[in-house]
C-alpha cells in the first residue's frame, strides 16, 4: 500500500515535471517568426508575421508573475500562434498596449478578450471613426477566413506619451521621441533592460522607406548615442542597439543616394532590391517610393 502510493506520487511528479518543461520550450511557430531575449528576470518574446508579409511584431514581455503585450496580429493564423506563445509561457496576460492606429497592429484584438487594452487618444479616435471601414477593407483583401473578426475592439484606456508604469517590478515608459517623423505612435522604453520598441522610425530586415531621408538620418544619429541593448522595430528583425542604428543609418544613406540617382520609381525599386536582397516587404517599395517622386 505504502509502496503503491509513493509510486503514484513519483509518477505524478514525473508527469508534472515533463509537462512543465515542455510547455515552456514548445513554441515553434509555423506561420510567423519568433525571437526571444532575456535580461535578468525579464524576457522579451517577439512574434512576427512572415518577412515577406512585412514582419509585423507583437511583443510579449514576461515578468516574474505576468505578461504584458504590445500589439496583436492582423490575420487569424498569426493570432492563433501569438495565443499559443502566450499560453506556452503559462502566465496571465495583464495588459495589451496598441502602438498606433494601423490596423495590422490591432485587427486581431477580438481574439484576446477580457484583457485591459490601452492606446493613445489619436489611435482610439481613429479606431472609433474609421475602424469598421478598415476591418471591412481587410476582409475584402484577405478573406473572411483570415479576418473572421466581428467587430473593432477599441482600447478602453488612454495612454499619455511620456507617462510610465511599473508592473511586477518592471519599469517602462511610453515615449514618442520623433512625432514629426513617426506620427502619433507609442514607443515603449525599458530603462533598466535598455530595451526599446520603435514604430515608424526605421526597420531592419524589411523595406519601409519613409521620407524625409535627411531628418530621419539626423534623428537616428541622435538616438544612437544612448546605449540600447536591444531594439525591437514594429516590423522586421529585433537586433542589438548598435546593429539597429548602423543598419538603419546604412539603409537610409543608401536610400538617399538611390533616390538622387534614379530617374523614376522603377529604377529606385530595382536598386533598393539589389542593395538589400534579403529584405522583405517589397510591396512597401511600390507603395512608398512614389512619395519620393512628387509629380
Ligand atoms: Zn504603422
Ligand atoms: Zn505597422
Amino acid at each position: 500500500m505504502i509502496r503503491s502510493v509513493s509510486t503514484t506520487v513519483l509518477l505524478l511528479g514525473l508527469i508534472l515535471f515533463a509537462s512543465a518543461t515542455s510547455a515552456a520550450q514548445l513554441f515553434a511557430p509555423k506561420e510567423g517568426l519568433y525571437y526571444v531575449k532575456q535580461f535578468g528576470d525579464v524576457k522579451f518574446h517577439v512574434y512576427a508575421s512572415p518577412i515577406a508579409a512585412g514582419a509585423s511584431a507583437s511583443v510579449v514581455i514576461e515578468t516574474k508573475n505576468s505578461l504584458i503585450l504590445q500589439d496583436v496580429q492582423q490575420n487569424k493564423p498569426q493570432m492563433d500562434e501569438l495565443k499559443t506563445l502566450i499560453q506556452s509561457i503559462g502566465k496571465p496576460l495583464r495588459r495589451i498596449y496598441i502602438s498606433h492606429d494601423h490596423s495590422h497592429h490591432w485587427a486581431g484584438l477580438e481574439l484576446l478578450p477580457g484583457v485591459p487594452a490601452y492606446a493613445n487618444q489619436a489611435t482610439i479616435d481613429f479606431m472609433k471613426q474609421k475602424g469598421e471601414a478598415e476591418l471591412q477593407a481587410l476582409k475584402n483583401q484577405f478573406g473572411s477566413q483570415a479576418i473572421p473578426y466581428s467587430k473593432v475592439v477599441v482600447p478602453g484606456n488612454v495612454l499619455q506619451a511620456g507617462s510610465g508604469e511599473v508592473i511586477d517590478g518592471l519599469r517602462f515608459v511610453f515615449s514618442s521621441p520623433a512625432p514629426e517623423l513617426t506620427g502619433p505612435v507609442v514607443f515603449m522604453e525599458f530603462p533598466d533592460q535598455k530595451v526599446m520598441i520603435t514604430h515608424h522610425l526605421a526597420y531592419v530586415g524589411v523595406h519601409v522607406p519613409l521620407p524625409p531621408v535627411e531628418a530621419r538620418l539626423a534623428k537616428l544619429n541622435e538616438m544612437r548615442t544612448k546605449d540600447w541593448a536591444w531594439v525591437i522595430g514594429g516590423h522586421g528583425v529585433p537586433v542589438p542597439g548598435p546593429e539597429y542604428f548602423s543598419k538603419t543609418i546604412d539603409y537610409y544613406t543608401t536610400l538617399g543616394k538611390v533616390i538622387k540617382e534614379s530617374p523614376d520609381v522603377a529604377t529606385a525599386k530595382d536598386k533598393m532590391m539589389k542593395a538589400y536582397p534579403s529584405y522583405g516587404g517589397v510591396v512597401l517599395l511600390d507603395l512608398l517610393l512614389p512619395g519620393f517622386y512628387p509629380q
